[in-house]
């Protein structure tokens, strides 16, 4: 078994090592990752210039690969033939959640959206460590645990093709984690603002600032899951078609 691991944290993030340390235990592990934070960086192809790739060393010593280029091309250059044929990709752990719209803008999600768009299985995984206190340092452990059972499943079953599974995992020790539980997406609150500065020359700026988002507790949801302390699995697909849609456009009248 020979599974692929990225991010979109960068190479030398904490997450995707426990995030490969975990896979080993399941298989041959490759890690080719971007060689800086891509967070939010939605799914990106590289067409207007090279890609250089790089080997590098992980924190606990072992080898990885890095790119210039943003997560999806990190999962297209070796399903393209850079590595041996790769079984699995996942991609994480994301040091903060990835729940509702998050994941048009997650470089964590369209990770293993690439994956799939490639015909192999893809999972992201994200950590809600976003609701531990500031001041102490994440611990990617237990979240790395709950991966690994993830990532086996998948492994073991028979995932059809074109199905993202997008992971989101509490902030909790293993044992105080309530389950794994499948979800839909939920409902995001963003509370964006803009804030406006003006630099030392007089000019304006403008950063896209506010609170952190929150969500709709709802059950069934990914957002829901969390709150209640699950693991949440949320099947994703690449077919955006809006289906109900489709008949109330057709009934209208068309002219050109
Ligand atoms: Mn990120």
């Amino acid at each position: 078994m020979h599974i692929l691991v990225t991010n979109d944290d960068g190479v030398q993030a904490p997450g995707i090592l426990a995030l490969a340390q975990a896979m080993r235990q399941l298989g041959q592990v490759t890690v080719f990752a971007p060689d800086r934070n891509w967070s939010a960086s939605g799914h990106v192809k590289t067409l207007e210039r090279p890609l250089r790739v790089h080997e590098t060393l992980l924190a606990d010593g072992t080898t990885a690969f890095t790119s210039d280029g943003a997560p999806s091309d990190c999962v297209a250059l070796p399903l393209l033939g850079f590595v041996d044929k790769v079984d699995l990709v996942v991609s994480g752990i994301n040091p903060y959640s990835n729940i509702g719209y998050d994941v048009t803008y997650s470089g964590t999600v369209t990770a293993a959206m690439e994956a799939v768009i490639a015909g192999v299985p893809g999972i992201a995984f994200s950590l809600a460590s976003q609701d531990k206190p500031a001041n102490i340092p994440t611990d990617y452990g237990p979240a790395a645990q709950a991966a690994r059972r993830v990532a086996q499943k998948v492994l073991e079953g028979d995932l059809s093709e074109g199905v993202v599974l997008n992971v989101n995992i509490p902030y909790l020790s293993l044992e105080a984690m309530q389950g794994i539980t499948v979800t839909r997406q939920g409902l995001r609150v963003y509370r964006d603002a803009l804030d406006r500065r003006v630099d030392p020359r007089g000019r304006p700026y403008y950063w896209i600032g506010g609170e952190a988002p929150t969500g709709v507790d709802e059950e069934g949801t990914d957002v829901g899951a969390l709150l209640a302390g699950y693991v949440s699995v949320t099947p994703l697909q690449l077919d955006l078609t809006h289906y109900k849609a489709l008949d109330v456009l057709k009934s209208w009248e068309w002219k050109i």
